[in-house]
């Protein structure tokens, strides 16, 4: 027997029932996003590797050991793209975007890749609707961001939302921050799990992230950033709760919240689902990069966006498969087969969801199959070229003029 393939391993297949689903999220992402002013943008799934070293950072766990890279025929460096955010700035530095009114608002949709250890909600390809404004700096700006993530999430139907929310202030006002930090874990070193000691140089904050039970417990007393901000980053942080506050929307401030990019500056945001486990549990998150334009080659630009699992969000709703679901079975005996594909495509034409039998059953067969895809009403050709049609929730049957075969069935 020749080798039995399977999806390579923390990929799936989106079978039909999931793709509905699927699609029904991305019509309420893409109604929500119209109505704000946000217009779609993608960029390609592979990038020069040097732009998501520079744009993610080098210190971080996607650059450090969850890009996929390769080497292509001309000897460049490419990496499928871990994440969109850099890209989307690079797109923006590429086509001049700067030139037009700002902030310029963009969102997109579709698949990241990571090499991580697969488990329910972590695959490495998956996918991510994603959402930025590019070139103001204003509070308005966060808020807006969070609360579209908030409708959508809402508007889906997530149980259990959880947002946090943080400002990790500007690398300067960081820079003094960072060093307090470093003493902190050293002086604690002992008690903090490897991976987080190897980084206490590089990239001090990452510790907040530990999933490490010790580690947790010594970022439990750890100072914070949030109670360190120098005076404009504060009022651009309390600007932003107000906004949210005045809107209704809740949030717990969390000041060991942290994210895996390098860029974030002033305000982070998580939203998380108890519906989910501890290990994959946020849906989607982001925050400002007030400097990676410039880092990546652009010129001084503010920025502000989130990115969010549609895996995670569908995992969270657990709704149950769609139920199928057609307007019209055309039935007929096999000599008929050929009238009752012409009328399919005639229905079809006219906009109605419209099926036959594929399979040689026979008549009653074909009867059961209506059933089985949801027909509201199923047209029967017999061998005379009379029709009638049967309501297949009522059984009432009734002879159909075939000469006005769409006006009845539009009905
Ligand atoms: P986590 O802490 O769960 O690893 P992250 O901070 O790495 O998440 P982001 O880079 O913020 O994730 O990506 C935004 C969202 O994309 C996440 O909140 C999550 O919903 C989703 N996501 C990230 N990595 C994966 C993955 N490997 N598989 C499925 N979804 C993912
Ligand atoms: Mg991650």
């Amino acid at each position: 027997m020749s080798k039995r393939f399977q999806a390579p391993r923390g990929t799936f297949d989106i079978l039909p029932a999931e793709a509905e689903r699927r699609e029904a999220t991305y019509l309420v992402a893409a109604e929500l996003f119209a109505r704000a002013g946000y217009g779609r943008l993608e960029t390609p799934a592979f990038e020069d590797t040097e732009l998501f070293a520079r744009g993610v950072g080098e210190g971080t766990d996607i650059v450090h050991k969850e890009m996929f890279t390769f080497t292509d025929q001309g000897d460049r460096s490419l990496t499928l793209r871990p994440e969109a955010t850099a890209a989307i700035c690079r797109a923006y530095i590429e086509h001049g975007m700067h030139r037009l009114p700002q902030p310029v608002k963009v969102w997109s949709w579709g698949p990241y890749f990571r090499h991580e250890r697969p488990q329910a909600g972590r695959y490495r390809q998956f996918h991510q609707l994603d959402a930025e404004v590019i070139g103001s700096d204003s509070p308005l700006v966060d808020a807006e961001l969070i609360m579209l993530l908030d409708d959508l999430l809402r508007g889906l139907g997530v149980p259990g939302l959880r947002l946090r929310l943080s400002s990790l202030g500007t690398p300067a006002s960081r820079a003094a921050y960072r060093e307090e930090l470093r003493a902190y874990l050293r002086a604690r070193e002992g008690k903090l799990a490897p991976e987080v000691r190897e980084r206490i140089s590089e990239n001090p904050l990452r510790a907040f992230d530990s999933k490490d039970q010790a580690t947790r417990e010594v970022m439990g007393e750890a100072p914070l950033m949030v109670e360190r901000l120098d005076q404009p980053d504060a009022e651009h942080f309390a600007e932003v709760r107000s906004l949210l506050d005045q809107a209704g929307v809740p949030y717990v401030l969390d000041g060991t919240l942290v994210r895996g990019l390098d860029y974030y500056t002033r305000t982070v945001f998580e939203f998380e689902s108890e519906a989910l486990d501890a290990q994959a549990a946020t849906l989607g998150g982001g925050g400002r990069y007030d400097g990676l334009v410039e880092a990546i080659g652009g010129p001084a630009t503010p920025g502000c966006g989130w990115a969010a699992g549609i895996e995670r969000i569908l995992l969270a709703l657990d709704a149950p498969e769609p139920e199928p679901l057609a307007d019209v079975f055309v039935a007929a005996p096999s000599e008929q087969g050929a009238r009752a594909f012409a009328l399919v495509q005639e229905l079809r034409g006219a906009g109605l969801r419209a099926e036959l039998d594929l399979a040689g059953r026979s008549l009653k067969g074909q009867m059961k199959q209506a059933d089985r895809l949801g027909a509201r009403r199923a047209v029967i050709l017999d061998d005379e070229g009379k029709a009638e049609v049967r309501d297949m929730t009522s059984g009432e049957q009734e002879e159909l003029d075939l000469a006005r075969a769409v006006e009845a069935l539009s009905r």
